[in-house]
């Protein structure tokens, strides 16, 4: 497979560490509030390269952290903990706060399909693991004491810049992080540990050898993915947004305390964009959530189907228009493997087709998910393979996709309707046409239809 890669700046020939096994570390929500679309368009995209890597036969280890502890407000290591401001604004503990908030981003990431992680860390369950490797840090020379933190010195890692490239170096300097403290040696530096502010009991905060208080944000997650994956892993994957700052800042953590590298790979997702332009920003508290498009009749799977649309490194504009079409497209490839499926249930392994083959590349070739859509559309028109083994390519094409095109649409049936379609069933089998469609009437207006095929009675949503 090749990826492209944010470090070497090129595509190159994924080569995992250990032969078909693959670690990688995929940056979490920070859970004071609801996911956005944006967040859920980077989770759909990591779970389509988890999913291709497991296709191509790798073993996939994978971590995604819960940032729930130590985000601030600003990258500049400014302002509040965001955890702390959801517990203001809701009236709750920054505790309650945390587990709302994950509790309702596990809805949405299982509601879209996505593969759980064999690891779920949480920050505050790793600040040991964190104050360990500040303390290694300090040891080597890396940090310095300001009055609200411990900070690390970035002049002193050598290459800090590598993996945002140089282009970015001139709009750091001058965008986001001017406002930085008088007290820091360098604007990129960036703190390990902040203290408890003085005036103010934190709900969240740890003793440590410098002080109560609690982690920065970038400790969070070299000191998990290290714990869990070992130092170098695979690949880390995240949003395009954390280049710059939140992965830099990674690696400067843990090259520096182990002197190894850290991530071979880095592959960013590109961001959701309103067509208005308008940044989609969790914190300013208006911003689409799935519960919205649920309400607004979008289906998780519509809003997977969207995602898959664009390739992870073009930027994809949302628009109620362009969703409103992922819909028809995703209806219209869920009816038609209903209807494959309505014919056979058997399944033909044919990896010489041309289609599996075209599949195969597309996936391979730096994940290119809406050229493998276009190979599923193809083989859904093609007249010249068998029923069986096109929902054999179906069906290993969803493997990658998640579309959920082969699952039995059953599974999410009601009980009172499925009690009525074997009613109906029964009144069919004694001959009594009249009642049977009687039946059909009354699940008709319960919202669902039942059609007659040759493996019997199929139920599905209106
Ligand atoms: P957060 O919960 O804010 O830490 O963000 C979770 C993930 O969403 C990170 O990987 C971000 O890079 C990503 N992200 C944030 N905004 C967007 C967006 N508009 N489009 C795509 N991904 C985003
Ligand atoms: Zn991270």
């Amino acid at each position: 497979m090749k990826i492209y890669n944010t470090l070497s700046k090129k595509a190159e020939d994924f080569i995992p560490i250990e032969k078909n096994k693959v670690s990688i570390y995929t940056c979490g929500p920070t859970v004071y509030n609801y996911a956005h679309i944006g967040n859920l368009r980077t989770y759909v995209f990591e779970d389509f390269l988890i999913r291709t890597l497991e296709f191509l036969g790798y073993e996939v280890k994978r971590v995604m952290n819960i940032t729930d502890v130590g985000h601030l407000t600003s990258d500049s290591d400014e302002g509040d903990d965001k955890m702390e401001l959801g517990a203001q604004r809701e009236g709750k503990t920054a505790w309650d706060i945390a587990k709302f908030y994950t509790e309702a981003f596990f809805r949405d990431f299982k509601e879209l399909n996505c593969q759980m992680p064999q690891f779920t860390p949480k920050a505050t369950e790793h600040i040991p693991e964190m104050i360990e490797m500040i303390k290694k840090l300090e040891q080597k020379g890396y940090t310095y004491k300001t009055s609200d933190g411990i900070y690390f010195d970035t002049s002193k890692f050598k290459d800090y810049y590598k993996l945002m490239g140089k282009s970015h170096i001139e709009g750091l300097k001058e965008g986001a992080r001017v406002e930085f403290s008088k007290e820091k040696k360098n604007i990129t530096d960036f703190s390990l540990w902040k203290f408890s502010p003085k005036d103010k009991k934190r709900q969240m905060e740890w003793n440590s050898p410098w002080g109560v208080g609690f982690p920065g944000w970038h400790i969070e997650c070299s000191a998990m993915s290290i714990k869990y994956l070992g130092q170098p892993f695979d690949i880390h994957a995240g949003g395009v947004d954390h280049i710059p700052i939140h992965h830099t800042n990674e690696i400067a953590q843990a090259e520096a305390a182990n002197e190894k590298p850290f991530a071979n790979y880095w592959i960013h997702g590109e961001f959701l964009v309103l067509k208005s332009s308008e940044k989609m920003s969790k914190s300013s508290g208006n911003f689409l959530t799935l519960s919205s498009l649920k309400d607004s009749g979008f289906s998780p799977m519509d809003y997977r189907y969207f995602c898959s649309q664009a390739h992870y490194s073009k930027q994809l504009e949302f628009s109620f228009e362009a969703m409103e079409s992922a819909k028809n497209g995703y209806n219209h490839l869920k009816n038609s493997a209903e209807e494959i499926i309505s014919k056979t249930n058997e399944m033909e392994p044919n990896k010489n087709l041309k289609h599996y083959q075209e599949f195969v590349k597309a996936v391979s070739e730096d994940l290119n998910i809406p050229k493998a859509v276009s190979v599923l559309w193809e083989t859904i028109r093609d007249k010249n393979i068998t029923e069986k083994e096109k929902l054999w390519l179906i069906n290993e094409f969803d493997k990658v996709f998640g579309f959920k095109l082969t699952e039995n649409a059953e599974e999410e049936i009601p009980s009172e309707i499925i009690d009525l379609v074997n009613q109906r069933t029964e009144y069919k089998k004694q001959k009594n046409y009249q009642k049977a469609d009687e039946i059909r009437e009354i699940i008709k207006q319960k919202g669902y239809e039942v059609k007659d095929t040759p493996k019997g009675p199929k139920v599905k949503k209106i």
